[in-house]
């Protein structure tokens, strides 16, 4: 008897992917393509919405080609990423405005002078900054010839790339998104679970242009280009989705992911809280019509910092080395790296600041700097798990950790004493698409509910804190001065 089998379509910044799992979460098939980045202006971001299409397309179809049973199709995406394409014909009207673009900070910064911001805050979780998509549209409409005209006149389409892909699966049938894509427009009020008037004026955005919003589990809509009719069951935003592979669905569940950033998200139930130290509200998953939350936090550099090892210093020559290196010696001897590349984060929120190695001495050498690097992993987690319990009133028992960086040992042995709590690592690696293919056997009936999914869940590696109180201590307070130093 063959099995039933979910196909995934994860679609990232860098790259896109399909992902045939069992469902057990076994992948079957994976095919993968990557995904040229535009950078047309200074900090102006951009890809092409026919090469996001084309690569989905051809993956898809290699990955299918040797499946059998396929009972569903999951998305997950990029977010926050913006097309506008013609309703007629399909085509787009401009590039894809990827989430890193900052083409629209000078709106943000006058709509923030205009006090604005708590208004977004309040409805939205989200604050006023580029990253998000409404005024990545505004700017579509207002600086392609005739764009605004053809919007008001209803012949134009709005979607992140969830809702792109759908429309294209369905030759051009659908127009939808589901909650937690519709969440990182900061057009959605997530409170209400409405596309809202009040920030639809703000951002001057027609309405004529959005797509319907729906649960994150639904028939979205069917595909006949993989041969027999296969349902889109399922859509979720990229740390959503992983959120939702590692299976926290309860309160003060977490889920960390450390790539070339780490985003962490906490579960905090349905009720909406604003967070009070500058983290993101967003809805963690819609289920029969019933949201619930996450507190989101990012640092943004975490893997980054290790390439940094390889390519910037030419310390390693592969990122997986750098575990031996830093565990060459047998503390960091006094030495913190603060990976402030592109600024700080959360919760420190200083977008000007920029990296800072401190504690030097003559005894000093690569392999400090390399364990420093891998230690900052945990500092800075942290930090932000200090804030992100202070916003949802709650400690999380355990980490739930995924990501190329939980592959070093070193990192997840580090992060579990640092954060005095056992750190989790799940067998299936990949969570994103994992938590695709789930939301997809949902609406399949592969899964029953959500206790299904959890049930499947299972640590690969489980790491126990073992650092004395006094050691921890001492550790983390040399990062905090080194924190202090850079501030
Ligand atoms: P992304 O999805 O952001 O591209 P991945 O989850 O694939 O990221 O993780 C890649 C990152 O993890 C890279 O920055 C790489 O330097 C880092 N990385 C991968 N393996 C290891 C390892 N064994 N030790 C330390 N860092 C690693």
């Amino acid at each position: 008897m063959t099995q039933t089998t979910l196909l995934a379509i994860d679609q990232g910044t860098t790259s896109s992917r399909a992902i045939v799992f069992s469902d057990g979460g076994k992948i079957l098939e994976l095919q993968q393509k990557e995904l040229k980045l535009h950078y047309p202006h200074k900090g102006w971001v951009e890809q092409n919405p026919e090469d996001i299409w084309n690569d989905t397309l051809q993956v898809c179809r290699s990955a299918v080609k040797n499946s059998a049973k396929i009972a569903a199709i999951g998305i997950t995406n990029q977010r926050e990423t913006t097309i506008l394409w013609d309703r007629e014909t399909g085509a787009p009207v401009y590039n894809a405005i990827v989430w890193q673009d900052r083409r629209t900070a000078d709106l943000c910064a006058r709509l923030k002078e205009q006090g604005d911001e708590s208004a977004v805050r309040a409805k939205t979780g989200l604050l006023l900054d580029p990253y998000f998509s409404a005024t990545k549209i505004a700017w579509i409409l207002d600086n392609v010839k005739g764009a605004r005209a053809r919007a008001e006149r209803g012949e134009l389409a709005f979607g992140t790339v969830d809702s792109f892909l759908l429309w294209r699966l369905t030759g051009g049938k659908v127009h939808a998104t589901d909650a937690t894509n519709a969440a990182r427009t900061v057009l959605f009020n997530i409170v209400e679970q409405k596309w809202d008037g009040d920030l639809l004026r703000l951002f001057d955005v027609p309405r004529s242009l959005l797509p319907e919003v729906k649960d994150n589990v639904a028939a979205f809509g069917v595909t006949e280009l993989f041969g027999p009719k296969l349902t889109v069951g399922g859509m979720a935003g990229d740390q959503q989705a992983a959120l939702i592979g590692q299976a926290c669905f309860e309160r003060g569940m977490v889920k960390s992911t450390y790539g070339t950033g780490c985003f962490a998200l906490m579960n905090i139930g349905e009720t909406f809280r604003e967070s009070q130290n500058k983290l993101l509200t967003t809805p963690a998953y819609r289920f029969d019509g019933q949201t619930a939350y996450a507190i989101e936090g990012a640092i943004f550099s975490a893997g980054s910092a290790v390439q940094w090892l390889r390519d910037g210093l030419g310390l390693l020559e592969q990122a997986a080395q750098s575990e031996a290196l830093a565990t060459s010696v047998e503390d960091n001897n006094g030495v913190y790296f603060v990976p402030a590349f592109t600024g700080l984060g959360a919760p420190y929120w200083r977008p000007e600041a920029r990296g800072l190695i401190a504690g030097f001495s003559r005894e000093s050498t690569g392999a400090h700097i390399a364990r420093a690097v891998l230690e900052a992993q945990a500092y800075q987690t942290l930090d932000l798990m200090a804030a992100m319990e202070g916003d949802g009133g709650h400690r999380p028992a355990v980490i739930r950790a995924d990501g190329g960086l939980t592959a070093n040992e070193f990192v997840c042995r580090f992060l579990a004493d640092m954060v005095e709590r056992p750190v989790e690592i799940p067998h299936v690696t990949e969570t994103t698409a994992w938590g695709a293919a789930c939301l997809a056997g949902l609406q399949a009936g592969v899964f029953d509910g959500p206790e299904d999914i959890a049930r499947t869940w299972e640590a690969a590696r489980r790491y126990q804190p073992s650092m004395t109180p006094e050691k921890r201590q001492e550790l983390y307070g040399g990062w905090k001065n080194a924190v202090q130093m850079l501030l």
